[in-house]
């Protein structure tokens, strides 16, 4: 480990500046401070502000696709050189459990592989709208894009969002949550590596507190804001970004179903909920947060469910076969601890967290809580809780499972268990999440669109829609002589 880990990114050079102090780093596995990290603040904001909108104007990034093609796969091999290395870090620095972090990893690589080839499958339309009137339509590099970035899963949720900014020839301005820089850091080393990039393309700030993201979401030379995170900080942001009308990107909470038929493969929709609770340590947007079930297995997939949760194997997130990880920090155990004492006095619980046992007490660890209930309106079933809590609820048909799922503001994801290709695609349809799963949980492809309904976020990212948040149309005409 370099000393240039953890610091800010600005015009191709690192900087250890820390006006506001150093940002401890800590490994919530042991609660051990393993490193610290330089913090950001305004003025570095307005520095790499500055220097991505330079670049952007002035290098030939914004008008060259082969160069951004060529750029990103090289940092995709770069990436993929150092995909243990960095793994093993963010497992660390998160607590992500090791085969998960590889995986995250890896999405990471691939997705910026598949925006390489998109660079250069950025077309637009010509025609004559009347003898020699010809009209061209040209997509263009939207201009300086912020990338605000949570903890949770910082390379791909980082690079979704760079990957096809970068493909349409923006310049970018990350801020990384300050529970992860080091991670993020690893990822922009990569960056670094490859030297086709002209500096001040990539540029990142750290921060603890709200200065830089401030910044990042108002100032005037900022043109995108593509944010990942909670909808109560995308609500702020977007409030922000309106007095220079920014284009924003949000993808938001979340509070994903899984829908269980009493015709379902049991076996498959235990060991799907019981992998889609518990990815990173119940801590991710899609996340199952609740398990619906038709009343005739209803019984039997809460005994079965039961079991499989209290045959989690828990323990540091560098450990392999580990299933469940610690939570992020100590202020979220206990938050989820003061939720789980409440679960336990207002619903039914079926199997209660705790903190102790497995000789797990140094890291910040729940084991997973399970909890009945019948009141759709409670808040324990409105809100995201973001640990791995979930409830359990009944349906009595196809109506009622609908009419349930559809009745919080989220609409990120969920997903359906039958055997009854009519019934789910039926579902499919009438959900109002932006992915439905049949039969399975958390399929996350780069090739495909993910983005929320209502509260969970406006826009798409992944896929070829993810594009248009980076890209402009403009209209050139011209009248010829015929
Ligand atoms: P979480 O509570 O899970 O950390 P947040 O939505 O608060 O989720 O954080 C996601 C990202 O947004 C982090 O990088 C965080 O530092 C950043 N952030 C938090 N508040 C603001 C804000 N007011 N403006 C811009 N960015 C912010």
């Amino acid at each position: 480990m370099t000393a240039k880990f953890g610091h800010h990114y600005i015009g191709g050079t690192w900087i250890g500046d820390s006006p506001n102090g150093m940002m401890p780093i800590e490994n919530p596995s042991d609660g051990t401070v393993f490193a610290e990290a330089p913090q950001g603040s305004a003025n570095l904001a307005i520095q790499a502000v500055k220097s991505a909108r330079e670049a952007f104007e002035s290098s030939e990034w914004s008008s060259n696709p082969r160069l951004r093609a060529a750029a990103l796969l090289q940092f995709a091999d770069v990436l993929e050189g150092r995909a243990n290395e960095i793994a093993t870090l963010m497992a660390k620095e998160n607590g992500k459990v090791i085969e998960q972090a590889r995986h995250e990893v890896a999405a990471g690589y691939g997705e910026a592989r598949y925006y390489a080839g998109v660079a250069r499958n950025v077309f637009g339309r010509t025609f004559e709208s009347g003898t020699g009137k010809m009209s061209f339509m040209i997509r263009e590099p939207a201009g300086v894009v912020s990338v605000i970035v949570p903890w949770n899963a910082p390379v791909t949720l980082l690079i979704r969002s760079v990957a096809p900014a970068l493909a349409a020839g923006c310049s970018v301005v990350i801020k990384p949550a300050p529970q992860t820089p080091m991670t993020n850091a690893a990822v922009m080393d990569c960056f670094d590596a490859v030297k086709s990039i002209p500096k001040g393309v990539v540029n990142s700030v750290n921060d603890y507190a709200t200065e830089v993201g401030t910044i990042l979401s108002t100032h005037s030379e900022i043109d995108v804001i593509s944010f990942t995170g909670s909808s109560k900080t995308g609500k702020i942001i977007m409030a922000n970004a309106a007095d220079t009308i920014k284009h924003v990107s949000l993808e938001l909470g979340g509070k994903a179903p899984a829908i269980v038929f009493g015709n379902a493969d049991l076996n498959n929709a235990v060991a799907e909920i019981k992998r889609g609770s518990l990815s990173l340590n119940g801590q991710m947007c899609t996340c199952i947060s609740r398990v619906l079930v038709q009343d005739a297995v209803y019984d039997e997939m809460k005994e079965r469910l039961r079991n499989a949760y209290e045959n989690t194997k828990i323990g540091d997130a560098r450990s392999i076969g580990v299933e469940l990880g610690p939570i992020i920090d100590q202020a979220n155990q206990e938050r989820l601890m003061g939720i789980i004492d409440r679960a336990n006095q207002e619903a039914n619980m079926v199997i209660r967290g705790t903190t102790s046992g497995n000789d797990l007490s140094k890291g910040y660890f729940i084991s997973p809580t399970m909890f009945e209930i019948e009141d759709v309106s409670h808040d324990l079933v409105q809100d995201e809780l973001f640990g791995p809590v979930v409830s359990l609820e009944r349906f009595s048909d196809e109506a009622d499972a609908i009419e349930k799922s559809n009745a919080t503001r989220y609409g990120l994801a969920a997903s359906v268990y039958t055997q009854d290709l009519n019934v789910s695609m039926r579902l499919g349809r009438k959900l109002k999440f932006g992915t439905v799963w049949l039969n399975c949980h958390n399929r996350l492809l780069a090739e495909v669109e993910t983005g929320g309904y209502r509260e969970s976020g406006i826009g798409r990212l992944h896929g070829i829609e993810a594009m248009n948040d980076f890209l402009e149309t403009k209209h050139i005409y011209c009248e010829v002589e015929v």
